[in-house]
Order: C-alpha cells, then structure tokens, then sequence
C-alpha cells in the first residue's frame, strides 16, 4: 500500500476506533437499553439536588430540561422524603442512606448534649464534623476507595465528615448565581480523566425559597422552578458541547416537597407551652419540646396526644412508621403540625408578612411532601418510570454507579436496579 493511500485511509480507521467506544443506540425498545453503557469505566456522577421540588411543580412547559432528562432517562412517580421533611435531614439521608434518626441531623435546628445547638445559619456548626459523623456521606464512601469528589455545596460537606473532604468543595453561597454554580460543575467534568472529579454535587436552594414566601401554587414559584430549570439546561447543553452526555450520569433529586400555609394557619409556640415550663429546640413544623426540670409532667399532660392543630408524643413513642426518636438529638417531646399549619415563636410571627405562604416539614406520606427522582446517562435506562420509593434508596445506587462499596444504610439496594441498563445492574 502507497504511503499516501495508507493516510487516507487513517480517517477511517480511527472512525473505526470510535465506533466501539460510541454511545448506545438511542433506541427505547426493551432490548435496546440491556447495552453496555459506553465509556461505563470512567463516567462521572452529577448528583443535583433542587430544594424543595414536589411532582407536580415538573410540567413540560415550565421545566422542559427536567422533562428532558425523565425523557432520556428514568424517573420515579415520586421520592418519600424521610422524617422530618426538612431540608438538612433529608439531604444528608439522601447521601448516607440513613435515616436521620440513625445519621444524627434530626433537625435543622437542634441541640446536643456535648456540641450544643445546630442552626443552618451557625457556620461554625455547619462546618464541624462531629455533627455529622454518624453518617458516612457518598463522597467520604468514594474518596476512600480513592475516587476524586468535588461538592458545590450540599449539606455536610461543608465539614470533614470521619476525617475526611472532599477533594473540592465550597462552602454554601446563596449569592452565588445558578450559572455560575453550572459552570463550575462542568469545569470539573470537563476535566481529563486524571483528574475529573467521579462524584459531582451541585445543589440549589430554589424553588424552596420562593415556596416558603408565597406558597407551591404562587406564579413566583413556577418562576423559580423556570430558573432552576434553565440552570439544568446550561448544564445540559454544556454536557453537549464538550460532547460529554454520555459520560456523565445525572441524578437530579429534590429533598422534600411543599404545601400551602394559608395566612392564618400559624400559631404561636407559646401557646402550644408556656416557656417558664419547657424550652423550645425547634419551630415550625416539627416542635421539639424539652420540659425544664420538675415540670416534665405538666409539659406531657398539656401536650401528649392529638390536638386540633398538632399532635405531640413523647420521643419513645413516636409512630414506628417515621423511624425517629432514637438518637440522642430527639427532643424528649416531639409536636407534629397537622398539613398547613405553622407554629413559631411569637417575636417572630410579629414580623411575618401576612399572606398565603409554603411550608414542609410534614408527614412523609403526604403527597404534598413528595420529592422528585430523576436520572439520565450511560448506566440508566430510557424513558422508565418507577413506582414511588423511599429516599434511603438513593445512596446504595450510588455507590453502585460509582462502583465503591457501600457503608451500612438504611436503604434497600434493590429498589433502583430496575432503573439500570444490563451493565450497571448487574
Ligand atoms: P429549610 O427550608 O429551612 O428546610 O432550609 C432551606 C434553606 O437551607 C435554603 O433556603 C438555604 O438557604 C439553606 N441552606 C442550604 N444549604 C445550606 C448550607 N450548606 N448552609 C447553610 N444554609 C443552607
Ligand atoms: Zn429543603
Ligand atoms: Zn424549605
């Protein structure tokens, strides 16, 4: 063969090449998604979490990146958030698989023995691992089986968790816009594969904001839900660019959803207890009630059982069904706000704009609480959708996904395997 006829014939033999390594069909026939996921050994995982997202607020026309990614990929009818439905809980069980009972966030605001009080707002406590480490989060799972991590904030990760980081991470900024947040992520995916992060996080605190100020059914809502969705859509769009959507498995996950707190459904705490007898360690929708030495009876008399707003049990009985009451964080009196109801200390009701707003923090079972479940890439099938699941499933797939071993959960590793193409199951 001529020299020359050998290079020309070099265009094609590299096509060749790629061909093996080309992405599956895009075919949503049974058999077509059993194929090996293309570049299956060095894919990434993008875990986002969309705070405070229930079903109903995905619609083709507000969000049609979300539904893109259901479209190309799997996703659950709904996810059962875990108790309580708030959002340090929830996205902490979402990365250990634990309950929060077990992994030891019970509450965004609670209070410890030995560390003291936890508030989202207190960065100290944020960042102080002792708070966290009964939980192993995925990105600790992984960076010991030495894969590389990089987190853009997610609850936890602020904090070396057992001693350990994440080899990127930031601390939580709500000033920092969306785009930016994207760009970043696909910086590190675009990395080569040296030093490509496998675990991605990326996290934003909309629609959960503008749920809280003007409620799930608000135009402000859809809006947020638009912008985050957008945000999707520079991501995905990025993905695509650099020709990278099939190395790249996208879980997208919100941790709790959102219901309606008409303008007069709030209380005060004050009137659920007085404050000479008891202390309050958190408000609004799930009351923890700690009775001040010698006036524990009085505290349990006014409060056990069911009221017309609320009801309260001591931290032993709690319903077996919301798995809490075990760990030592759990106030010794927990009160349930019934479905719209709000219950916050009378200085703060004093400055809240009266008006139709949203809350979470419910009973797990409401469908209102729902959050949603939603992934593409090589290891996911197309277009499958499955029945609802507890949100403790999420870490054992992905410390599938990422092939890492597991630390014990709470979870049931077999929920998500039908989500999984014929590989990645296996
Ligand atoms: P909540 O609605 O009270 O359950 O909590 C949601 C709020 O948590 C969001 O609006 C964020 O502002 C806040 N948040 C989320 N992540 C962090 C973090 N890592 N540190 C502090 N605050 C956070
Ligand atoms: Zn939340
Ligand atoms: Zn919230």
């Amino acid at each position: 063969m001529s020299r020359l006829r050998a290079l020309a014939l070099l265009p094609l033999l590299w096509l060749a090449a790629c061909a093996s390594t080309a992405p599956a069909p895009r075919d949503t026939s049974p058999s077509a998604d059993t194929a090996a996921p293309a570049h299956a050994s060095a894919a990434s995982l993008l875990l986002v979490s969309l705070d405070g997202v229930n079903p109903a607020f995905v619609s083709e026309d507000d969000t049609p990146n979300l539904h893109r990614l259901m479209r190309e990929g799997v996703h659950a009818e709904w996810m059962r958030p875990s108790y309580p439905t708030l959002t340090f809980p929830n996205h902490y069980t979402l990365v250990t698989g634990l309950r929060p009972d077990r992994h030891g966030i019970v509450h965004n605001a609670m209070t410890d023995a030995t560390l003291g009080d936890f508030r989202l707002s207190d960065r100290d406590a944020v960042g102080n691992g002792d708070w966290w480490n009964d939980g192993e989060p995925i990105w600790v799972t992984a960076e010991n089986a030495g894969l590389r991590t990089a987190t853009l904030a997610w609850p936890g990760s602020e904090a070396p968790v057992r001693g350990v980081r994440p080899t990127h991470w930031f601390p939580f900024d709500a000033s920092r816009s969306l785009a930016s947040r994207v760009d970043t992520v696909l910086g590190w995916l675009s990395e080569p594969d040296a030093t490509r992060p496998r675990l991605a996080t990326l996290y934003f605190e909309q629609p959960d904001a503008a749920g809280h100020d003007f409620g799930p059914h608000s135009p402000e809502l859809r809006q947020a839900m638009r912008d985050v969705d957008a945000a999707l859509g520079r991501l995905l769009d990025g993905l695509d660019a650099r020709g990278l959507a099939d190395r790249i498995d996208i879980v997208v996950v919100s941790d709790h959803g959102m219901a309606e707190v008409a303008a007069d459904r709030v209380m005060t705490v004050e009137e659920m207890v007085s404050m000479a007898e008891a202390r309050i360690v958190s408000a609004g929708q799930v009351v923890g009630v700690a009775p001040n030495p010698g006036f524990e009876a009085v505290v349990e008399a006014r409060l056990l059982g069911g009221h017309d707003r609320y009801t309260c049990w001591r931290r032993d009985a709690i319903p077996e069904r919301l798995h809490y009451g075990r760990h030592p964080r759990v106030p010794p009196i927990v009160c349930q706000m019934r479905e719209g109801w709000d219950a916050i200390p009378a200085e703060y009701l004093a400055r809240r704009p009266v008006r139709t707003r949203g809350s979470h923090g419910y009973d797990p079972d409401l469908p209102s609480m729902r959050a949603i479940f939603i992934a593409r890439g090589p290891s996911f099938r197309r277009g499958v959708t499955l029945p609802g699941f507890d949100n403790v499933d999420v870490y054992p797939l992905l410390a599938r996904l990422l092939g890492v071993p597991a630390a014990d959960n709470d979870g049931d590793p077999a929920t998500l395997l039908p989500a999984l193409r014929g590989d990645a199951a296996r």
